[in-house]
């Protein structure tokens, strides 16, 4: 690890933001701000349960998980088209380019899209063709996750699976989302097995307001390469071993924790103890356009909160790059960065 210079603490939100960094954990539908939902809605001719904008964002007061979901889904009915996903997706990268976001692994629903008639073909190529002109335009490279909904079944995520398999060269992992307690990761067993032997990487949400128990599942029985969100870890002092030991990354995101009240505020969230205990944790921004922030937010506001310093800065960006599905080569370079900012910053 390099040695990072103490930074004051008035200069460090200014060094959060510029570090180069890698989003983990942003499911694209979370990204539709409600400016973007009423547009797509007229221009779709789609009725919406919301007189205007304003309505629709004070709406936005979530006491746990599914009252989040239920406005969350709301909100996707306005996607129809190709150019509507990829109106969504390029609104995101230009966010993320912002917020010197240089690397991002996008989440995307397709059940949420599919249930309603929406082609596979229309998510998939909507996103991936955002994810293409990012690249070449903001310089941010981004490539999708495919996550299946928990709350529905396994044999749904197998059909899912297979309407999206003709688009395989699109995506490059597989994920798990939605509505967590009662829905452990051991259901979707079979079809994580399938997506392994297909050559995915595998993801997913465990122990956002799930127990320990479920992060385990989600290691030794889906075989997953990082935990999404994982902050209930910290009950399980055996799992936090493990965690640490195998380098398994945590994507946390703080400001989703806070909005859904799975930490009182974030002067309470255990970011810091998780990476005191050797954690490979994330900063990341969830759903962005609901919680309240994209990813220079959830830093800023987080290390404002809490007793962190350029350290912290550094390995939680450092960590970002290692745990993401780029190749050695892009890591590497991308850590040159973060260790070039950090070197020369003032
Ligand atoms: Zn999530």
């Amino acid at each position: 690890m390099n040695l990072v210079k103490p930074v004051a603490a008035d200069r460090l939100p200014a060094l959060l933001r510029l570090m180069p960094k890698a989003e983990l954990h942003i499911h694209i539908e979370g990204s539709l701000e409600p400016e973007l939902i009423f547009a797509l809605a007229r221009r779709n001719g789609v009725a919406l349960p919301y007189a205007s904008v304003d309505a629709l964002r004070s709406a936005y007061a979530f006491t746990n998980l599914q009252s989040f979901l239920d406005i969350y889904y709301a909100g996707a009915s306005v996607l129809l088209t190709e150019q509507d996903f990829y109106d969504m997706a390029r609104a995101y990268l230009l966010k993320a380019a912002q917020d010197n976001v240089i690397h991002t692994e996008l989440f995307f629903d397709p059940q949420t899209h599919t249930a309603r008639g929406v082609p596979m073909e229309t998510v998939i190529n909507g996103l991936h063709r955002a994810c293409v002109d990012a690249q070449a335009e903001m310089g941010v490279s981004a490539s999708l996750i495919l996550c299946f909904l928990r709350h529905l079944s396994e044999e749904d995520a197998f059909e899912t699976l297979e309407q999206a398999l003709p688009f395989q060269d699109k995506f490059i992992g597989i994920g798990l989302d939605s509505g967590e307690v009662g829905n452990p990761p051991e259901k979707f067993a079979r079809v994580f097995a399938r997506c392994r032997e297909l050559g995915f990487h595998l993801v997913a949400h465990a122990g956002e307001e799930g127990p320990p128990a479920y992060v385990w599942t989600a290691l030794d029985v889906l075989k997953v390469e990082r935990i999404d969100h994982g902050v209930q870890s910290s009950r399980d002092a055996l799992l936090m071993q493990r965690l640490a030991q195998d380098r398994i990354a945590l994507t946390v995101c703080p400001l989703s924790n806070l909005k859904l009240c799975v930490f009182p505020d974030l002067a309470s969230h255990n970011l810091r103890q998780l990476l005191d205990a050797g954690l490979a944790a994330t900063v990341n921004s969830d759903d962005p356009a609901y919680f309240g922030g994209y990813m220079n937010e959830n830093f800023t506001q987080t290390f404002a909160a809490g007793p962190f310093n350029a350290e912290h800065a550094y390995r939680l960006a450092r960590n970002s790059f290692e745990a993401s599905f780029i190749d050695e080569a892009a890591k590497a370079r991308h850590i040159g960065r973060l260790d070039e900012t950090f070197a020369t910053f003032q």
